[in-house]
């Protein structure tokens, strides 16, 4: 039996691309899945998906960037599951283009998507991981959580700053002696609706060229499923998966 088996996962951006390519990964090695995103039509979907093929998943219709809705997940999830042993942080948004744009409205969601929703779900996990004294936090950060390149400055600065929370995360709870894992998950190119997140045309048109060599998202999935089915004592903390050709 796989390590993953029975556990409790809370995974977000479950309704697209690598959020829904990880469930039905984690579904078929005998997880419990609570699917989170805003999109509840798509989620009901995948659930419905899981359980044909024999799986466990509830839903739970969630704006990651409300701190309430996030606590409301991880008290639904407790109150159906009794527990949480694995936390999935992957909703996020690429809306990219040069500063000078003065995209601002797009650096607020941005920010509050993939910064303050990452926070708001490790703050509403923690207490009861804590109690239990285990649990797995997986942050869907990105090669721009690493590398920085015009047009992506703000989308990698949230990215940067995903990478720094878990690394911030990681030694806070290895030093606390509190048994929790903590993963940064930094994929490059995967074919999903990212991209449909970037309205100016001119960063578009360079994605779409850039895209053309993007790997699928079930090869995340299965970096995820990897990091999650170790031993308990054994954390991978940082996985970079990249096409090949991306240079
Ligand atoms: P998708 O656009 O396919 O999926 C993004 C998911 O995030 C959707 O399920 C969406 O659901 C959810 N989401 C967006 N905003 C919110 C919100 N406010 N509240 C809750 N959920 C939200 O993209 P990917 O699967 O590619 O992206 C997943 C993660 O991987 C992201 O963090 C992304 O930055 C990261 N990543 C992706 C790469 C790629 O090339 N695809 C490369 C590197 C990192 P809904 O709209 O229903 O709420």
């Amino acid at each position: 039996m796989s390590n993953i088996a029975g556990k409790v996962v809370i995974l977000t951006g479950a309704s697209s691309g690598i959020g829904e390519a990880t469930a039905k990964v984690l579904a078929s090695k005998g997880a419990k899945l609570v699917l989170a995103a805003r999109r509840e039509e798509r989620l009901v979907q995948l659930q419905k998906e899981i359980q044909n093929n024999g799986g466990h998943a509830i839903v739970k219709p969630t704006d990651v960037t409300s701190q309430t809705q996030m606590e409301d997940l991880a008290e639904y999830a407790l109150n159906e599951f009794g527990k949480i042993d694995v936390l999935i942080n992957n909703a996020g948004i690429m809306p990219q283009a040069f500063l000078f744009k003065k995209k601002i409205d797009e650096w607020d969601t941005m920010i509050d998507v993939n910064i303050k929703g990452v926070l708001y779900a490790i703050a509403a996990v923690l207490p009861s991981m804590r109690e239990q004294k285990s649990g797995h936090i997986l942050n869907l950060s990105s090669v721009a959580g690493h590398n920085i390149y015009p047009g992506g400055t703000v989308y990698c600065g949230t990215k940067h700053a995903v990478t720094a929370i878990s690394e911030g995360l990681r030694q806070e709870e290895a030093m606390s002696g509190t048994n929790i894992r903590v993963t940064n998950i930094s994929p490059g190119a995967v074919s999903s609706e990212l991209l449909e997140t970037t309205s100016d045309p001119e960063s578009k048109a360079g994605l779409d060229e850039f895209y053309k060599s993007a790997i699928d998202a079930d090869n995340i999935a299965r970096a995820i499923a990897f990091a999650i089915e170790q031993p308990s004592d054994v954390a991978i903390n940082e996985m970079i998966i990249r096409p090949t050709v991306q240079v």
